[in-house]
């Protein structure tokens, strides 16, 4: 299960509201994702919803439960980080069982999870090598491993693909839309990137100034913008 509700949800930085409260829903399975120009308050509203920032006010639920003071381990759901947040000097497996070992799980129990996430990423013959010695795909490819093998109710990405070249990002785009058919587990993705957004989204929340402009799928915003900034951002001929 992944349905997250947000309730009136607001962040103030000192006396500075970066988002007027807000109220969002997304779906168990829902691929969507968070748009808009730099400094909009998308990664804020992540690191809210991941538990790595406090809310002001407002409530956030996690399949019903209020999760908005529970500390990020315990909500249940995985960010998946830049590929540079690896360990360089622990292996691939040791990279990935990374958050299973401080949770404690034993070691056959971890061994298991590595082994399918592996599978599931195409890393089987690469657990033993060092991050150093991989490809950049594969090393974001590690990094969404770390956060697989903790089987989240969704998984969090904050624009994972920006320190990749031009080809690679495409490549990998395909792999996390294709990782989420096969997972069906709600994904929430950050990006500034329109195309990003129009390709991956089941459903594209579009943020400005910390307030949401539009919710709807990539068609809806495109056919039928709500104003003149989300024509503008998503490129249609408003
Ligand atoms: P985005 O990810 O869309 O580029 P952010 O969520 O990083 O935007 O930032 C939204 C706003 O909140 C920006 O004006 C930023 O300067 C401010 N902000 C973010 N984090 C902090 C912080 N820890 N302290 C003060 N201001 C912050
Ligand atoms: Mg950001």
């Amino acid at each position: 299960m992944g349905r997250i509700t947000l309730d009136k949800v607001s962040k103030s930085f000192g006396a500075v509201e970066v988002i007027p409260p807000l109220d969002l829903t997304i779906e168990d399975g829902e691929f969507v994702v968070f748009v808009g120009p730099s400094g909009c308050g998308k990664s804020t509203l992540l690191r809210l919803i991941a538990g790595l920032e406090d809310v002001s006010g407002g409530q956030i639920r996690v399949d019903g439960q209020d999760a908005t003071t529970v500390p990020p381990a315990k909500r249940g759901l995985a960010m998946v980080f830049q590929s540079y947040a690896l360990y360089p000097h622990m292996s691939v497996r040791k990279n990935i069982a990374f958050p299973l070992r401080m949770a404690g799980l034993d070691a056959a129990e971890q061994e298991r999870r590595v082994t399918e996430a592996a599978k599931v990423l195409n890393l089987s013959d690469y657990l033993d090598r060092r991050p150093g010695q991989l490809s950049g795909g594969q090393r974001q490819r590690v990094a969404i491993g770390r956060a697989i093998v903790r089987e989240p109710a969704a998984f969090l990405f904050d624009e994972p693909l920006s320190n990749l070249d031009a080809a690679l990002r495409v490549g990998m785009r395909l792999e996390i839309s294709e990782l989420h058919e096969r997972l069906k587990t709600t994904m929430i993705y950050v990006t500034h990137d329109q195309v990003e957004a129009m390709t991956m989204a089941d459903k594209i929340v579009v943020l400005h100034a910390g307030r949401i402009e539009q919710v709807g799928s990539p068609l809806e915003l495109y056919r039928t913008p709500k104003n003149l900034f989300v024509a503008g951002f998503i490129g249609s001929p408003k």
